[in-house]
């Protein structure tokens, strides 16, 4: 299968935070694959910012150092990169100061698509769209993408949103989700409504229940003291698995339209339930392979931040009622898995004598480490014996699925870029989505504080707090393996 790139108009793509690390990792190297897959034209421009002095040449040597750290070899070569590098420039620009402001301005180019990243702290974001705004660099076409975390509760993601609203229309800011860039979570929504197949079972009448996992091995590391101010619902629930338990949730949008899309999304969320504490386990990891513990980590042994948190959620409306979604994630767990499962209710009546061999059917999505969808279901077991029933998967991966160019699916982050010059926020949060998101977080996290609960710890390399097993086994259910 040829896939198919769509060139996407000319543009000036200013990266705030160019020399930083998710500008290394994930924004040049995203753009590179793009620029050498044909789809960015040969007259665009990145123009990197930050408050380091340097010229071009400086710079260009950074990214190229990036690319060779970020990019495959197989995947990358001199020509291209040279070809690349040339699309690049650099300004020294502080984001509360006036200093190169001036410079920016003079640089960018009318009549193409002007775009801003804000890959800096957020402290920063208010501080750009201000001084973009004021300094006549951005005008009512612009895009402005925005990085997470956005706020931290509800107070601060709505003075975010009023902040950046002074400036800009919401339909130029793009708050990025980088769980929406990817090819299985769009694909979800293809499975859900380009096929007739799943949507009429779409529902707590034949689904029993719904996991969603994201596990990570790493540790909270040189970040600690960062994330120590946050924790797993923060970081990880608010917005990650929050946007994937939407994709699932939402009623079919009237089309795939940015709004339509979020208004369906937004319903889902003000029908959350609140979660009372005996749903929610949270957790620290302890020492263990060689690393340090969650609190050693953190710098502060009276640390009470989870780095794991599992919880059921109830969706309050008519498609969902009586159908638990159970969501988690952690850190230092047994390993990087990030999947949605879905599991079919049993059939209502068996005609087979060997019933017990009978298991559900779980649609299982998985967003990561090989990208694909996979069916369980009931098949008579092949030969002789009689009609004795078994399990099996179709499978779909995608690298195998598309053959050769599966392995070149675009990364989340390049993708997402390639929708903000094409000026399409579907997979974007708009900044009510974010709110009701927090609405529905900070009671939560509020309780816990408020009770001073301590999270369970739990030996790194496992799944997880012994705690999160019994939030399944009292409801007769259990966690799929984290593999
Ligand atoms: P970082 O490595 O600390 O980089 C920060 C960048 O901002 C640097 O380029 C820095 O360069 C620049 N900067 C700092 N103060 C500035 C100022 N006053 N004016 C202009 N530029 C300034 O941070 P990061 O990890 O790349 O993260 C950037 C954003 O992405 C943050 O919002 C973060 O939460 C988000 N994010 C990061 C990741 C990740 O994997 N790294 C993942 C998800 C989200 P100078 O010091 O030279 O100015």
């Amino acid at each position: 299968m040829v896939s198919r790139v769509i060139p996407v108009d000319t543009f000036d793509l200013v990266i705030f935070g160019g020399t930083g690390d998710l500008a290394r990792r994930k924004i040049l190297p995203g753009l590179y694959r793009r620029f050498t897959g044909g789809q960015m034209p040969p007259d665009s421009r990145i123009i990197a910012a930050a408050r380091s002095e340097m010229d071009d040449a400086a710079y260009r040597a950074q990214v190229r150092a990036a690319l060779e750290e970020f990019v495959p070899a197989g995947k990358r070569d001199e020509g291209g990169i040279s070809a690349f590098l040339e699309r690049i420039h650099y300004v020294a620009i502080d984001a509360t100061g006036t200093s190169g402001w001036a410079d920016l301005k003079k640089m960018m180019r009318p009549d193409v698509v002007r775009a801003f990243y804000f890959s800096v702290a957020p402290s920063l974001f208010g501080a750009l769209a201000e001084r973009l705004h004021e300094n006549g660099i951005a005008g009512p076409q612009s895009r402005i993408v925005v990085e997470k975390p956005f706020g931290r509760d509800l107070e601060s993601a709505r003075a975010l949103n009023r902040v950046l609203a002074l400036h800009f229309a919401e339909e130029q800011i793009y708050r990025i989700d980088h769980y929406l860039g990817k090819e299985t979570v769009q694909n979800l929504m293809a499975v859900r409504f380009a096929n007739i197949l799943f949507e009429p079972l779409w529902k707590a009448q034949y689904i029993d229940h719904v996991q969603i996992t994201v596990a990570e091995t790493v540790g909270v590391g040189g970040r600690g003291a960062y994330y120590d101010t946050s924790g797993a619902m923060r970081d990880m629930v608010q917005n990650h698995l929050m946007q994937l338990l939407c994709l699932i949730a939402m009623e079919p949008p009237y089309h795939f339209d940015p709004n339509a899309v979020r208004d369906e999304k937004l319903k889902v969320i003000r029908a959350l339930d609140p979660v009372p504490p005996e749903d929610i386990v949270r957790g620290q990891y302890l020492a263990g392979g060689g690393q340090e513990s969650y609190v050693d980590h953190a710098g502060n042994p009276r640390s009470r931040t989870e780095s794991y948190i599992a919880l059921k959620v109830h969706i309050a409306n008519w498609r969902w009622k009586g159908t638990p979604f159970y969501l988690r994630t952690g850190k230092r767990l047994r390993a990087r898995a990030s999947e949605i499962a879905i599991t079919f209710r049993e059939p209502p009546h068996s005609i087979f004598d060997d019933a017990e061999d009978w298991r559900e059917n779980v649609l299982v999505i998985r967003l990561q480490p090989d990208e694909g969808i996979n069916l369980k279901v009931m098949i008579k077991e092949p030969g002789p014996g009689g009609m004795r029933l078994t399990q099996v998967p179709l499978d779909m991966s995608f690298a195998e699925a598309l053959g050769p160019d599966g392995e070149d699916i675009p990364d989340a982050y390049e993708r997402l870029i390639m929708d903000v010059i094409r000026g399409n926020q579907t997979l974007f949060m708009r900044g009510d989505e974010v709110e009701a998101a927090w609405a529905w977080a900070d009671p939560i996290i509020a309780a816990w504080e408020r009770r001073g609960d301590r999270p369970k710890t739990y030996e790194p390399g496992t799944s997880g707090p012994e705690d999160a097993l019994m939030l399944m086994h009292r409801d007769g259910r259990r966690w799929r393996e984290i593999r």
